[in-house]
């Protein structure tokens, strides 16, 4: 996957994410809504379910209370005497208890008829709405009382106006019907009562038609539509009054729920009915509990939760989205560290290598260097060598001469003694031809050895055997310039480390550069001394020469600085280079005009 995604797909990507969020909210909105809806229509549900044995209770029970007053009064002693002897001083006496019995047991009206529908005395009959002579006759309450002994009728009062139940209990005396009592109870509070519940409370007698009701608006109204012969019948009876008796507005809806209202935002009610358990009364009591503000509340409610919940998984989502988002940009951040850090590596690497191959390649070259230097080198000490040989011939040639001279002169002198017979004189003469060849042959010797090349090897070297070669192979130098050689005694003795025919090289180096400098002087003179100075052996060669001018001395042991005609400038420095190979030294003074000292330091050998 790439690191980056192009523009255009990380924001379609985002729009889908917005969308899905909003199609989730809106799933998480209407889920939530049946969800909050069902469990507020659950609990108006079980709360109806509460009020309704309720409602039905305080209904039956002012009813029951009431239903004794007529009873009791049925059986009065005074009632009865009022009814069968009725004089105005016997009816006052009952409109009085009447009254006085209304008054204490919270009937609205309490009266007595005669057998033929009268009125006689009434606990209102002081006022104006009294009921006495007024003719009920026609009412149920009568008719069933007469006929039955007792009856009960919902109706509306002729004279108040107001709606109320009769409950009415016929007079009897030995087997014939003297009146009837009746008792108007208004259910004023039982409505008020069911209204303070907050449902809407009502009761609905056998045809339908509401009764009491918590809701005054319903009075009358039907519970479904009246056929047109039974309502004339009701509106004849004034039972009551002049009421449409219409049907009221109630319809089904689809949660299980009744609307009730003309509108289609008519108002929603979750309903109960059950029948009063009157024994007496064929009533129903219906309960509508209001459903919608409950409904919005818990839709309500539970839409906040789920938001809520939605939000808190969603910051969550986000959280870990970007958590990871960074813990990825992390890992790549470091990934590219790794991969910089490894292509840093790999270049260093290669420059290192670079550099060690360049190394390699000048070490190697300095080596070749090294290797042709040394080579130079040993070329040069043979050449010097060679050199000095070409220059010291003559001498060579004036030291073998001698000898051969000698020798001549033995043998001619042999031959002579021999011819005298004087064979022991002669023999003495060729004994001293061969001593002299020897001495010959010792010269020649050297000459060769000085010609070769080193071994390369350290050994000792007795310092004497090493002078002694110098010496001869410089001796017709010596000679010939007339110049005298003392050794110091001491010399005799001591022994260095070196190589003896490059220690013989330097010495002949030396010697033939103080006999070249002490030539043209008065009594040339060379002195070789030695001391030993601590593990080393310092030897002083020191000549009556004409000595070094000092800016002579400066460069003495730089290369090609030479003072003479045919001079190479390169023996002091090979001598200098031999020493040093060896761990010693090549130092000089001079005192101009007085000559010149040249001292060697050496490795001391025991
Ligand atoms: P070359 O003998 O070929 O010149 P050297 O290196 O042997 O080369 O000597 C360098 C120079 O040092 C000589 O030319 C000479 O001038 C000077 N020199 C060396 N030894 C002596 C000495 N004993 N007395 C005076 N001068 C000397």
């Amino acid at each position: 996957m790439p690191d980056v995604l192009p523009l255009s797909r990380r924001n379609a990507l985002r729009l889908a994410g917005i969308v899905c969020a909003l199609a989730v909210a809106a799933a998480v909105w209407i889920a939530a809504g049946i969800v909050g809806r069902t469990a507020a229509l659950d609990d108006v549900r079980m709360q109806a379910a509460a009020s309704m044995p309720l409602a039905a209770s305080v209904l039956r029970s002012e009813i029951a209370k009431q239903r004794t007053v007529p009873l009791v009064l049925a059986g009065d002693p005074d009632i009865h005497v009022a009814l069968s002897a009725p004089t105005p001083a016997r009816l006052a006496v009952v409109d009085r208890r009447l009254a006085a019995l209304a008054a204490t047991t919270g009937a609205s009206v309490l009266y007595l008829l005669d057998r033929t529908g009268l009125t006689v005395a009434a606990s209102n009959f002081s006022e104006p709405t009294s009921f006495v002579g007024s003719d009920y006759r026609f009412r149920r309450y009568f008719t069933g009382a007469i006929a039955e002994g007792a009856a009960e009728q919902y109706a509306l009062g002729t004279v108040s106006r107001r709606p109320g139940l009769y409950l009415s209990q016929r007079v009897d005396a030995d087997g014939t019907a003297l009146g009837v009592v009746v008792l108007k109870v208004e259910l004023a509070d039982v409505e008020s009562d069911w209204h303070t519940s907050g449902n809407l409370v009502f009761a609905s007698d056998d045809r339908g038609i509401v009764l009491a009701t918590s809701r005054d608006a319903l009075r009358y109204r039907t519970l479904h539509p009246i056929d047109g012969m039974l309502a004339a019948g009701i509106r004849e009876s004034l039972q009551f009054g002049g009421a449409p008796l219409t049907p009221m507005p109630l319809g089904p809806d689809r949660d299980g729920l009744t609307t009730l209202g003309e509108n289609g935002g008519a108002p929603r009610y979750l309903a109960l009915d059950q029948p009063l358990g009157d024994p007496r009364l064929p009533w129903r009591l219906h309960l509508l509990a209001p459903a919608d503000a409950a409904m919005a509340m818990g839709m309500a409610s539970a839409r906040r939760q789920a938001l809520a919940l939605a939000a808190v998984a969603l910051t969550i989502g986000i959280y870990l989205v970007r958590r990871r988002r960074r813990a990825l940009a992390r890992q790549r951040n470091l990934r590219r560290a790794a991969d910089e850090l490894e292509r840093r590596v790999l270049e260093r690497t290669g420059e290192l290598r670079e550099a060690n191959g360049q190394l390699k390649a000048a070490i190697a070259a300095r080596g070749i260097t090294e290797r042709r230097l040394d080579e130079l080198r040993i070329d040069l000490e043979q050449a010097n060598r060679l050199a000095t040989l070409g220059q010291i011939t003559a001498g060579v040639a004036h030291e073998i001469n001698q000898p051969l001279a000698a020798i001549r002169t033995y043998a001619e002198n042999a031959d002579r003694f021999l011819a005298r017979g004087d064979t022991p004189t002669a023999r003495q003469n060729l004994a001293s031809v061969v001593g002299l060849t020897t001495r010959i042959g010792a010269i020649t010797e050297t000459l060769r050895g000085f010609a070769r090349r080193g071994h390369g090897e350290m050994e000792t070297i007795v310092v004497a055997d090493a002078l002694d070669g110098a010496e001869m192979v410089l001796r017709g130098l010596l000679d010939g310039a007339g110049v005298v050689l003392v050794r110091d005694p001491a010399l005799a003795t001591l022994r260095v480390h070196g190589e003896r025919i490059r220690l013989e090289q330097v010495l002949v180096n030396l010697l033939r550069n103080a006999v070249e400098a002490s030539t043209d002087r008065p009594l040339p003179r060379i002195a070789i001394s030695a001391e030993r100075h601590g593990e080393d052996i310092l030897f002083h060669v020191a000549d009556n020469g004409t000595g070094i001018a000092p800016e002579a001395l400066r460069t003495l042991f730089t290369p090609f600085s030479t003072t003479k005609a045919r001079g190479l400038g390169l023996g002091l420095v090979i001598a200098k280079d031999i020493l040093s190979e060896w761990g010693g030294d090549l130092s000089a003074e001079s005192r101009p005009n007085e000559g010149a000292t040249f001292t060697l330091r050496l490795k001391a050998a025991p």
